[in-house]
């Protein structure tokens, strides 16, 4: 790590449970992030902050007017752009040593097993239970740790599956493979801060595991309540009958 690099990650290398060795896994580490509304404009510039050397960005949607109410990195003049292509010219232009790649074509099963295999970690920021089991199986088939989000009007949920231990369970064991109804934000809306609170606890979930650092969270699942300003905890179990892990 060159002195700049010592300089601007200092504020995490004094961190004992951080460190220069945390700080190089960092450096080290790929992170693959799909989705990049609310929850990807929280949880995506933390990532980058803290120093994630290679990020791939996925996203097939393009900026509307209405994301400007929560997803920051954006401005008026990006409308119809890309959102993958616009995070990536936002985060290169504060820090240009990140390798940061953008797709923008819609998540297939292809693609996953194209990039999986080289990612440490995957980031569900995604809106739709089709694509979220989608995303939990190839981290079960290539074995990568997910970390899987969900936000709508004033209730998140957060939780982290690790595929590489025995026990973990996968997001399949919690929700049926059928088509659910989903509710979008559209229809429903989204509070803002909201969005920040749960995308912001997905980007530290990401550190802890590449870094290895506090108290485990695989296999928990966080409720953020905001109107009441409280947070549920359960311990998830593996469904020893899962058809994707069991
Ligand atoms: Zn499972």
């Amino acid at each position: 790590m060159n002195e700049a690099q010592l300089l601007r990650y200092s504020r995490h290398i004094f961190l004992n449970e951080i460190d220069l060795d945390g700080q190089e896994k960092l450096q080290h580490a790929k992170v693959m992030v799909i989705g990049c509304g609310g929850l990807g404009n929280a949880c995506i510039p933390i990532l980058a902050g803290a120093g994630i050397g290679d990020l791939i960005l996925c996203d097939h949607d393009v900026i509307e007017l209405s994301n400007l109410q929560r997803q920051f990195a954006f401005t008026p003049l990006d409308i119809h752009r890309s959102k993958a292509d616009v995070l990536v010219d936002y985060l290169q232009l504060r820090n240009s040593e990140l390798r940061i790649t953008s797709c923008s074509q819609k998540i297939t099963a292809q693609l996953l097993d194209q990039y999986l295999p080289e990612c440490d970690v995957v980031v569900d920021c995604t809106d739709n239970s089709a694509t979220r089991h989608l995303i939990n199986q190839a981290c079960v088939q290539h074995q990568v740790p997910l970390v899987s989000a969900s936000a709508i009007q004033f209730s998140g949920q957060l939780m982290v599956f690790d595929a590489r231990l025995a026990d973990s369970p996968c997001y399949a064991c919690l929700f049926p493979l059928m088509q659910q109804e989903d509710k979008s934000c559209s229809q429903n809306g989204v509070f803002s801060a909201l969005v920040h609170q749960v995308g912001a606890a997905q980007a530290a979930e990401v550190l802890k595991l590449i870094i290895g650092f506090g108290e485990p969270s695989v296999g928990k699942m966080v409720q953020f309540e905001t109107l009441n300003f409280a947070t549920h905890q359960w311990q998830l179990t593996k469904n020893p009958c899962c058809p994707v892990c069991g």
